[in-house]
């Protein structure tokens, strides 16, 4: 199939943007790479009025690095992380991620921030952001407004952000030097969308021990008692703790989800403890 119909906006700044938004009324849509949103509109799943082209805005494109953390522009794509064009605040496990993506010809064009905004529960930067205590910048006709990751993700296929907001970019804490982290996703075969996702992140020095599970039906699930989950899991076995984490990321116990999600844990663990899951 092709897309309806649409108008198209190619604005040279992020005010611009914002405008040709407003002006839209919520029938207008920002275009990034198009990974997402083109296959949409061909299946007329998406029918926006017009397209406004944000590819090109210097603010959308750039990357800030301080002593604190990486502010990395929405425009940034899978690509450039995966090649380390930008800092990496995680010590090369977002560039492992961005490797993982799809194929090579999606991340040349897909960027963070379509990524986020499509807010795909199987997708990869939903799931990783609110792990690494990300923090997403979002510009409107009133300026920036500051979203904490873990409640970027308000339902499947639905973020925080507003219709008449753009993602600019996201802050990333940079993670000390002892920290350890870890990411695992199934899938059938690379490229293919995450059947099961778990994370894990040990940051000692700034006191952080958390654990994620992903690719379910909704957000994902920052679980409780991670330390103790983990000295679980490093047992070899899913036990009653595996199991209270799986319940709360509304997974029904002996199902197929519930098994994939049990071992992504499992290997997330075995990642955290390997010469992965240390910072590089
Ligand atoms: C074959 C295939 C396999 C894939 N596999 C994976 C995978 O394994 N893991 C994974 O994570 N992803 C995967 N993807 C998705 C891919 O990562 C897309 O790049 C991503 O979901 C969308 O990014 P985009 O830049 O293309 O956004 P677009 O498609 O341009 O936009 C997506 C949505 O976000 C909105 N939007 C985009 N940018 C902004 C912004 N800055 N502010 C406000 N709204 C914005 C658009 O209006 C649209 O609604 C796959 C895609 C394909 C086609």
């Amino acid at each position: 199939m092709k897309s309806a119909n649409f108008d198209f906006e190619k604005p040279q700044t992020l005010e611009q943007a914002i405008s040709f938004l407003a002006a839209s009324q919520g029938l207008g849509k920002p275009l990034a790479g198009g990974q997402s949103l083109g296959p949409m509109m061909n299946m007329r799943l998406a029918q926006p009025e017009s397209l406004i082209d944000i590819t090109a805005l210097d603010a959308l494109r750039k990357t800030e690095e301080t002593a604190s953390d990486v502010t990395i522009g929405a425009a940034i794509t899978h690509a450039a992380i995966e090649d380390g064009l930008i800092p990496d605040a995680t010590g090369g496990l977002m560039r492992s991620v961005a490797a993982d993506i799809a194929y090579r010809a999606v991340r040349n064009r897909g960027t963070l921030g379509g990524s986020l905004v499509h807010a795909d529960p199987a997708a990869d930067w939903i799931n990783l952001m609110p792990l690494v205590n990300a923090t997403m910048l979002a510009a409107g006709p009133h300026g920036i407004r500051e979203i904490d990751a873990t409640q970027w993700m308000v339902g499947t296929f639905t973020s925080a952000l507003q219709e008449n907001e753009i993602l600019v970019a996201v802050r990333i804490p940079k993670l000390s030097k002892e920290a350890r982290r870890s990411y695992y996703k199934i899938n059938r075969k690379p490229g293919e969308f995450s059947e099961a996702t778990a994370g894990f992140l040990i940051d000692p020095s700034r006191n952080i021990c958390s654990a994620m599970i992903g690719a379910t039906d909704g957000p994902p699930t920052h679980l409780s008692r991670a330390q103790e989950l983990i000295t679980e899991l490093r047992s070899g076995q899913a036990g009653p703790l595996a199991h209270a984490a799986l319940i709360s990321a509304g997974l029904e116990s002996d199902t197929h989800a519930y098994k994939l999600h049990a071992v992504a844990m499992l290997r997330a663990v075995s990642l955290l403890d390997s010469k992965k899951g240390e910072m590089q």
